[in-house]
């Protein structure tokens, strides 16, 4: 074989689309929660590949749930179905309120079967008016022209022509104004159970029932985009299992996969018989591969005891964070739910995550930002005390730098 050839960060600027500014590092290695850059430097992973890594790196169950399907099958497209596919659907409507699953390669396109959905539903049931789409200001949904419309931030869906019509934006956790907009032309209430990208930012629990009982109203249907919160993140498998409200839709990817693409679309058997044969595909869509590695992630998920370790790392990172805050207050809340928490900035310090984020990466430990103000952690479900402890050390002292930079900038 050809020696590969060399290549680094230089190579990103002459040869990547520059939508991306990635952290000058390159990661070449990754062990549990523990990643090496190309110069041999560790860093502990206190962002998951952005809610992705749920095992950690290289987890035993999905490399060898990947080998064993890699030597096996690794496409047939949807003129066939497969065995990984099949198995995966199962799993995912025994823990789950659906009946049926559309399986995907992303969030975004799990989204858009989503609103694909309940457009058709809509329109097969109720006819062409009812096709208004009401999503939430500071919500994310995905990239893709109709998600990205959906999703509540103009800066992402402007400057690329005509969008996709009839959505409305309405502000998060506020029950009267939605009350007040909606109407038997609203087709669908797409949410995120805890808005991530826009910040961390929980619902209230009388907003999600409202939001429930409005849409029952109306005849629309309930999305919820669980691509973040979804798969054990928040402590429970999907998040509506820990709100009491269940919705008609839900989205999942990111940890779905825990590292291999794939998304998927759950609903039930009465809305699912609107997508007939014909009305919508993908060509990777249940791909045995990501089948096969989605099923070993879901099954480690779902044993018992896995979500309450979850939810007691939660108590880890708060504990932690509090402690870092009592030695440098730069935090005004630690906020959000299992391991998709979020770090506020306080008065003092807005604007400054990204601050953060770089003093961490100096320091050998990698964190997230939501927006400007919020530090955000989404680490494997599974960190070990020993990798969280070095990771916290780290993000301590790269704190204290930054904290005693700016005690001597205003002494
Ligand atoms: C990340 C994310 C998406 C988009 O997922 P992709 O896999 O990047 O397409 C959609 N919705 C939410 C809530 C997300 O966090």
């Amino acid at each position: 074989m050809e020696k590969e050839q060399a290549v680094d960060r230089q190579d990103f600027d002459e040869v990547m689309v520059p939508c991306y500014a990635p952290m000058q590092i390159v990661p070449v290695k990754g062990q549990g929660s523990t990643v090496w850059d190309q110069d041999g430097r560790d860093y502990i992973d206190f962002a998951g590949g952005i809610a992705v890594s749920c095992l950690g790196h290289c987890h035993p169950v999905m490399v060898k749930a990947l080998t064993a399907q890699a030597e096996q099958l690794w496409h047939v497209s949807n003129v066939m179905t497969n065995e990984p596919a099949l198995r995966l659907a199962r799993l995912l409507t025994e823990h789950s309120f659906a009946d049926k699953v559309f399986f995907a390669n992303s969030g975004a396109e799990a989204n858009e079967a989503a609103l694909k959905l309940a457009r058709r539903y809509a329109a097969d049931v109720y006819g062409p008016e009812k096709s208004e789409i009401i999503a939430f200001t500071q919500g994310f949904h995905g990239r893709t022209f109709f998600t990205v419309t959906v999703g509540g931030q103009a800066a992402y869906s402007d400057g690329f022509g005509p969008k996709p019509g009839d959505v409305t934006h309405l502000p998060y956790n506020d029950l009267e104004t939605l009350a007040a907009h909606m109407s038997s032309r609203t087709c669908a209430v797409m949410m995120e159970p805890l808005q991530g990208e826009g910040g961390i930012i929980a619902p209230d629990p009388a907003f999600v029932q409202g939001v429930r009982d409005l849409c029952d109203q109306h005849n629309a249907l309930l999305v919820f985009d669980e691509v973040q919160t979804g798969n054990g993140r928040t402590g429970e498998f999907y998040a509506y299992q820990g709100l009491g409200v269940t919705p008609d839709i839900l989205s999942t990817a990111k940890s779905l996969g825990g590292g291999f693409p794939i998304g998927a679309m759950l609903t039930t058997t009465a809305l699912a018989e609107h997508l007939k044969v014909g009305t919508h595909g993908s060509t990777y869509g249940g791909n045995p591969l990501a089948c096969a590695v989605a099923e070993a992630v879901v099954r480690t998920v779902t044993e018992p005891d896995f979500l309450a370790g979850v939810k007691a790392r939660e108590q880890w990172f708060r504990d932690a964070l509090q402690a870092i805050n009592a030695q440098y207050p730069i935090f005004s809340e630690i906020r959000g739910k299992g391991l998709l928490l979020g770090a506020a900035l306080n008065a003092e310090w807005k604007g400054r995550a990204r601050d953060v984020l770089q003093a961490a990466g100096a320091e050998g430990v990698m964190v997230l930002v939501a927006g400007a103000d919020v530090v955000r952690f989404t680490p494997s479900l599974a960190i070990t005390k020993a990798e969280f402890d070095e990771g916290m050390a780290r993000l301590s002292r790269a704190i204290g730098t930054l904290y005693t930079q700016q005690m001597d900038k205003t002494a």
